[in-house]
């Protein structure tokens, strides 16, 4: 046999013996004849480096060490999940559902397994990368740290689509767990608090080789790609099994919110059983097609729920409340607790969320109050022990002004919160605003912490972002801490970012409810600050997935006269307002404004990227069918009620065909 072909085999004989170990739990070797086939087929690769394979089951031990984990852009993006916590909400869903679904809808439902997400990309049968979830657009990819986990296939069987990702949680058995906090104790370390926490850091340890000695696990439950063999998610999970990969069995097929039920009870008291932690159960609709008619929010997917189990919770005693002032002008109250440990961690604070929640549990201080923590950072309170309460407590008064420019708050109809309405007035606004304009994720200027902000601010140098473009090196240099070079190179920051573009800039102005996806949305829908400026709502709700409440809120900026002078002001400067000319160069006028609804599955491509050519096309994309709509694009299998809506406002149907004809689409 020649060497190649033995080496072949080798990784072929340990690759099933990896499978059938870690995926299948069933070894038919033991650990020694598996080593020893390992050592020999290390030997044979060290002498003949000719047929180096990147996935071979030698790189299972590790040894590569990134010093830096690049940045990754998601093919797909890893979206979040909504959540619900009782049956109405999901009847809620459903009802939600139904409006969008013609006919009947079923779903899977799955565990909620509690670990680090991650992104696996295969091409050909072979692992090409892992990616975290980072910020759902872009990851780090830790592809090395994933290869050690020996679940996880590094080379598929049976009958793989050619490129797809796949998305799974990384999670740290209990049994793993403990023995690596055992080992720890003994070598006088400070115990790990809790796996979750201990899967996402190993996945960024540097050192592979370390990685490799923890006993992660990769458990699957989504397969993204623009053609897959099946036709449902319960399907589609089968299949990834059937292709390697690691999918627990619990999944379950429900024809009804009853059946959905059935599974959460069952599993909120048979998970603790389970080798690793769950905090809930996720729903998703059935069918693939039905998936994809219904799309996503800016945050999540329509066609999936988390439903939460029910968190831990700690009783502790309320010493004080304080009131925060966010940069929107929304009062938070904060509960200062006395120090109690819940879930790992030590608790010292928790949200009240607003007036109302304090009136409704009856919050005072001294009492003995319940606290709880979901899957948020800061728990919260749910209820007061009313057994433990002193007799001279009293209710709590709400504040009527602001704790920190004593403006009188209001509160608008329809809304939990309480504002400060002092716009341009209330320090921790003003200074808020301009640490959000230049995060990094919006102007993402160099040389400027959110610190200096307070101090410029605090120092009258600067009222709103406008003002940075004027500070003048003689003027910051009298700074705390500042000293010439810093300066110079704060000013050499503030200058760079009048290359950020328009829909990053358009982010930084703070607009209450413009998150980074819709200022995207925004800035490619409209091209210029100006034109956004002179949108109304009807126009603006005409826009795919922005809703009334960020019509409304971007109307009321535009509004405000102290808004639209900044915005002078900026322009002034030279920063980005409208879509770059390069931008536009790449795309035509072609489709003249029109609007369209998608519906239905495609043929040639994806629908998301249908979308996108519109888009760049100058049309504009609708979420529902109305009486502006110009064109309803149809594919196969789409609902019959949105097609006889179609019919009788008289719009024209189009095939994906007709539209690409239509934009002159060339390249298939
Ligand atoms: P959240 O972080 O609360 O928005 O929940 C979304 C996350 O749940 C996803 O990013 C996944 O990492 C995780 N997750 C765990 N189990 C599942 C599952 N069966 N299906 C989908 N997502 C899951
Ligand atoms: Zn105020």
């Amino acid at each position: 046999m020649s060497i190649k072909s033995k080496i072949n085999e080798l990784r072929e004989t340990l690759r099933q013996h990896n499978y059938n170990y870690y995926v299948l739990d069933n070894a038919t070797i033991s650990d020694y004849e598996f080593d020893i086939k390992l050592k020999e087929l290390q030997k044979l690769e060290e002498l003949h480096p000719e047929f180096y394979d990147a996935n071979s089951p030698s790189v299972r031990v590790g040894g590569e060490v990134t010093k830096h984990f690049a940045t990754i852009t998601h093919t797909h993006r890893m979206y979040s999940l909504d959540n619900s916590y009782s049956k109405k909400d999901l009847l809620d869903w459903e009802q939600r559902l139904k409006k969008q679904i013609d006919g009947k809808i079923s779903f899977t439902c799955e565990l909620k397994y509690d670990g680090a997400s991650i992104s696996l990309k295969y091409k050909n049968g072979s692992l090409i990368s892992a990616v975290t979830r980072g910020d759902g657009f872009k990851g780090d990819d830790v592809t090395a740290n994933i290869k050690t986990i020996k679940s996880i296939p590094l080379q598929l069987k049976g009958d793989y689509p050619e490129t797809f990702d796949i998305r799974g949680e990384i999670v740290l058995p209990f049994d793993g767990f403990n023995a690596m906090n055992k080992a720890r104790i003994a070598q006088g370390e400070v115990p790990y608090k809790n796996p979750r926490n201990t899967a996402s850091g190993s996945l960024k340890l540097q050192d592979s080789a370390q990685v490799a000695q923890r006993p992660l696990e990769c458990l699957l439950y989504g397969l993204v790609a623009d053609k897959l063999p099946v036709d449902t998610q319960y399907e589609s999970l089968k299949y990834a099994q059937s292709l390697g990969f690691k999918v627990p069995d619990a999944a379950k097929l429900a024809h009804s919110i009853d059946d959905v039920l059935e599974f959460i009870n069952y599993w909120d008291v048979e998970r603790h059983k389970l080798p690793y932690e769950t905090d809930g159960v996720v729903i998703k609709v059935n069918s693939l097609q039905h998936q994809d008619e219904l799309g996503f929010t800016s945050k999540a997917p329509r066609w999936a729920m988390a439903y939460k189990f029910k968190a831990e919770q700690v009783a502790t005693v309320l010493k004080t409340i304080s009131y925060q002032v966010g940069r929107t002008g929304a009062i938070t109250p904060v509960a200062n607790l006395k120090p109690v440990e819940l879930a790992g961690t030590v608790v010292k604070r928790a949200s009240l969320h607003n007036a109302d929640q304090i009136k409704k549990l009856d919050i005072r201080l001294n009492d003995t109050v319940y606290v709880e923590k979901g899957g948020e950072i800061i728990p919260k309170i749910i209820a007061v022990n009313l057994n433990e309460r002193t007799l001279n407590s009293v209710p709590t008064k709400y504040i009527t002004h602001c704790p920190e420019c004593q403006t009188e708050l209001v509160r608008k109809e329809g809304e939990a919160q309480h504002y400060c309405p002092n716009y341009s007035g209330c320090k921790p606004q003003v200074i808020g605003r301009i640490q959000h304009f230049i995060s990094r994720k919006a102007l993402d200027i160099d040389g400027l912490g959110a610190e200096t902000v307070a101090l410029l601010v605090n120092e009258g140098l600067i009222y709103n972002y406008a003002d940075l473009y004027n500070l003048t090196v003689n003027q910051i240099l009298p700074l705390e801490r500042m000293a010439k070079k810093s300066a110079e190179n704060l000013l050499k920051g503030i200058e760079a970012s009048k290359l950020i573009p328009f829909e990053r800039v358009l982010f930084g102005l703070g607009i209450r409810y413009v998150g980074e996806t819709v200022a995207k949305k925004l800035a490619n829908h409209f091209k210029s600050i100006d034109n956004l400026s002179q949108a109304t709502i009807d126009s603006l709700v005409a826009v795919d997935e922005i809703g009334e409440r960020i019509a409304e809120s971007v109307v009321e900026f535009f509004n405000d006269i102290h808004n639209s002078t900044i915005i002078n002001h900026l322009k002034h400067h030279g920063v980005q307002l409208e879509v770059s000319a390069e931008k536009i160069a790449n795309q035509t006028s072609i489709l003249n404004g029109d609007s369209f609804v998608v519906s239905g599955v495609f043929e040639k491509i994806s629908r998301s990227k249908l979308k996108t050519l519109i888009e760049n096309n100058g049309g504009r994309v609708s979420s529902s069918i109305s009486s502006k709509t110009n064109y309803l694009i149809a594919g196969a299998k789409m609902g019959p009620s949105k097609l006889a809506k179609a019919e009788q406002l008289k719009i024209s149907i189009i095939t994906e065909n007709q539209f690409l004809d239509k934009i002159e689409y060339s390249d298939i």
